[in-house]
């Protein structure tokens, strides 16, 4: 599944596109019915963003273009003329390349979306009083390693960094909000970004805790246990001995 960084590094090679007078197409079907191509052609894009899991393109007249690549979206850049295979869901044009994503599923003129989001843990800076904030306005009996995956809250922490970060802070996915204090909840946030912005950048820590259900904490060499968490049952993993607190309470 893309995670956040992976949007990241898509808008980062879009950019090649943005002040451009764009000719945009929608060859897919599903894309077609959705008469964005008509709205948007010849309009000049005026910036990318990854907010959280969207890419966001802002055209000028105040259009913005959200894009969630959910499981299997991909976007690539190309050059204008080089041969475009399959059947994407959209083609942007511009003077000498082409930006184009297939299996776009989630693909709409959105104005809304960016206020809807929590603030994007890998903005420069990170808005960490701002993500606090939403994350004391939850319910505060809510488990922390699942109010971490809920994008109005925080924006752009997937599965895997939320298990990560926490197990780098020695916080159990399982305390609720409120006794996590300020302090722990701003070092985790900033674990997240620190992971995410390594792997952004080329230089991924490894894994210490996510998929290793049974191995030995790296830290402490207790077995790492997992179960599902939240309302979609992602698998959340943890050290039982050195992020203390609280366990599932079915497991
Ligand atoms: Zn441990």
């Amino acid at each position: 599944m893309p995670e956040g960084d992976a949007l990241h590094r898509a808008a980062r090679r879009l950019q090649v596109l943005v002040g451009q007078e764009l000719q945009v197409e929608t060859p897919h079907p599903r894309a077609a019915v959705k008469q964005l191509a008509p709205r948007l052609d010849g309009r000049r894009l005026e910036s990318v963003e990854a907010i959280g899991k969207n890419l966001l393109l802002r055209f000028e007249g105040g259009l913005v273009l959200r894009s969630h690549l959910r499981m299997k979206g991909r976007w690539r850049v190309l050059g204008r003329e080089s041969p475009v295979f399959g059947t994407p869901w959209l083609v942007l044009r511009g003077e000498r390349h082409a930006g184009v994503l297939w299996n776009g599923p989630v693909l709409e003129i959105d104005r809304g979306v960016a206020l809807r989001l929590g603030p994007d843990i890998l903005a420069e800076p990170p808005a960490y009083d701002a993500m606090l904030e939403r994350l004391r306005r939850a319910p505060q009996d809510r488990a922390v390693g699942d109010a971490l995956l809920d994008q109005r809250l925080v924006a752009g922490i997937g599965n895997v960094w939320k298990v990560e970060s926490l197990w780098a802070e020695r916080v159990s996915p399982w305390r609720a909000l409120g006794d996590v204090s300020d302090d722990d909840l701003r070092a985790v946030l900033s674990a997240a970004n620190r992971l995410m912005r390594a792997r952004l950048d080329g230089t991924p820590e490894r894994r210490q805790v996510y998929r290793r259900k049974g191995h030995s904490c790296p830290r402490c060499g207790t077995p790492i246990e997992s179960w599902p968490q939240g309302d979609d049952a992602r698998m959340a993993y943890w050290c039982p001995q050195c992020q203390r607190g609280e366990a599932p309470a079915t497991a």
